[in-house]
Order: structure tokens, then sequence, then C-alpha cells
């Protein structure tokens, strides 16, 4: 007998969702920082190592931290919360879409996977990536 299928709904999320608040690499000592998208164009990095907090306008953002290249390609999230949304679209063997999925809404985030995260002979290899990328954040 087969176990039941783990069930994912794409909730809709869009990347914009989370865009405006992300993990990325801080431009001045190089650790974890945080993003924060305030008020267009304006938005500040925040880094709890060494203390820079810089307003920054414009659309220019540092690197993003959560990144991890694999054999197929990169893998990356704007953050935790995002992070979460993939892995739990990639641990999912059965997939449900609203009704409207097909109709427009097609840049949701999990939507936007490319082909090969979303291939199940790559799901153990993409949800090894998944842990290593959230535990660089609690070492980070
Ligand atoms: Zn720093």
């Amino acid at each position: 007998m087969s176990p039941a299928p783990v069930r994912f709904h794409d909730p809709g999320s869009t990347a914009y969702d989370f865009c405006h608040s992300a993990l990325v690499r801080c431009p001045r000592c190089d650790r974890i920082a945080h993003f924060e998208r305030t008020a267009r164009p304006e938005s500040r990095v925040i880094c709890r190592s060494c203390g820079l907090s810089r307003t920054m306008t414009g659309c220019s953002r540092p690197p993003l931290w959560l990144r991890a290249g694999t054999r197929h390609g990169e893998l990356w999230a704007y953050n935790l919360a995002h992070l979460d949304l993939i892995r739990r679209f990639v641990a999912a063997s059965l997939r449900e879409r609203n009704p409207w999925y097909e109709h427009g809404r097609k840049m949701t985030c999990v939507a936007r996977l490319p082909v090969w995260a979303k291939r199940a002979r790559n799901r153990d290899e993409m949800l090894r990536t998944i842990d290593r990328m959230r535990a660089s954040v609690t070492a980070g």
C-alpha cells in the first residue's frame, strides 16, 4: 500500500508578497542582514552583526542570502517564509491548484519554480538543499 499523498495547496502567494522583506548578504561584513522595503523608493539594510543600518534608494538590493547551487541550477528564496513555502511544495507529492490558477495568476512563487525543482526524482536533493539553506540562517 502506498502512503497517503502529502497535499500541498498553493496559497497563491506571489514573489511580491515576499520581496519587501528579504535576507541578504551584508554589504559591509558579509554576514546575514535584513533587507526591508519600507516606503518606495526607499529601502533599508539592517545588520545585527556589524550594526549596519543603511538606507538605499532605487531598486538596488544586496545579494540574497538564501541561495544554493544544485546540479540543475540555483535555488533561491527571499526569506524563511518563502523558503518554507518552496519546501512544502517540493515535499508534496500531490499539488492542488486554485481554479483561477491557469487564468493569469501564473506568477505565484511556486509556479515560478524552475521545472527541475519540481521533478519528483529531484525531490530528495531539493529538500536537502533547502534544509541546508535554512540551517545557514541560524548558523549565520
Ligand atoms: Zn554587517
